[in-house]
């Protein structure tokens, strides 16, 4: 009978709720012990200009290589860490490692010294004042200028009537660190919201390029985004381009930055210094 089965359905529910609490509390007991034995990775996707395609830098993102679940994609444990707020450790180990991977460059890889590298912030960060300064006393120890270093802000989560938040991001950019709006269209495509906002970068979301170059009135919307854009001295960067339409129409629609699986997937640091290497070499 109908009641039978919401019943069973029911018991499914609970129990796959009782599982997904085990593995969250299974993953909370680890998380510590896992940042302290390095098992988070810095992968790094190359990011290229149109023009020339040049490889001017890269997003950093994090792995998780979990000696028995293997090596686990972000959207496996961000959500978790959003949470419970060890996303911020996180975030901060991603930015460290990326200075040490810089001022690595600067030492030892001519060829890698021109490159910016991007690290994703939650927005749990945009609550701490002293972030900037925090920062800053990073870049200063590894002797890295911060114009070296882009910190990407999801757009659904800055407000442009936080004043603490606004401020926040005001010192960060007076430090000279690059601010880019992450996964921009996807929550409220308002240009508007950036008025005020010290941004520098804007990062249109891949579901813009999903579907969008057979699409009339998509094409439109990417157009006029990134015409706004241009009026407001945004670089633009698209995530997520996947063919070679799409990257036919963005250069000509003057978008600035490529940044998807037709180019080039993450990957880890050796292949991403590898890849730079043999592109200078080929040019
Ligand atoms: P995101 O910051 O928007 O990063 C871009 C995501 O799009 C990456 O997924 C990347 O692999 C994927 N991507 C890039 N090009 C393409 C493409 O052409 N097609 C498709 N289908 N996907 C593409 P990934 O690495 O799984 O990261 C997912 C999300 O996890 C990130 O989205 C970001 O929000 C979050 N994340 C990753 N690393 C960090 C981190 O260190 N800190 C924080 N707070 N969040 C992170
Ligand atoms: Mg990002
Ligand atoms: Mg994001
Ligand atoms: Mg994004």
């Amino acid at each position: 009978s109908i009641k039978d089965n919401s019943q069973i359905s029911y018991a499914f529910y609970e129990e796959s709720m009782r599982v997904a609490l085990i593995l969250e509390n299974e993953i909370e007991n680890r998380m510590e012990k896992a940042l302290a034995s390095g098992e988070f990775e810095v992968y790094l996707q190359p990011k290229y200009l149109f023009s020339d395609e040049q490889i001017i830098g890269a997003e950093a993102l994090v792995r998780w290589n979990d000696p028995e679940r293997g090596m686990l994609p972000p959207n496996e444990f961000i959500p978790l860490f959003e949470k419970n707020g060890f996303v911020k450790k996180i975030d901060t180990y991603m930015f460290e490692a990326v200075c040490k991977l810089l001022a690595k460059w600067q030492k030892e890889m001519d060829q890698l010294t021109n490159m910016i590298i991007s690290v994703n912030f939650s927005r749990l960060h945009l609550e701490n004042m002293l972030l900037p300064e925090e920062l800053l006393a990073i870049t200063n120890r590894y002797q890295i200028d911060p114009k070296m270093i882009e910190i990407e802000l999801t757009e659904g989560t800055i407000f442009n009537n936080d004043v603490q938040m606004v401020e926040i991001m005001n010192h960060l950019k007076d430090f000279g660190f690059h601010i880019s709006i992450d996964d921009f269209g996807r929550a409220y495509s308002s240009l508007n919201t950036l008025k005020n906002l010290p941004a520098d970068i804007l990062k249109l979301d891949k579901a813009f390029f999903s579907e969008s170059t057979d699409n009339a009135r998509g094409e439109k919307i990417i157009t006029s985004m990134l015409n706004m854009a241009k009026d407001l001295d945004l670089i633009t960067v698209a995530e997520g381009v996947e063919t070679r339409e799409q990257v036919e129409f963005l250069k000509e629609k003057g978008c600035d930055i490529a940044q998807g699986f037709f180019y080039a997937k993450p990957m880890n640091v050796f292949e991403f210094e590898d890849l730079v290497k043999e592109k200078l070499k080929s040019a």
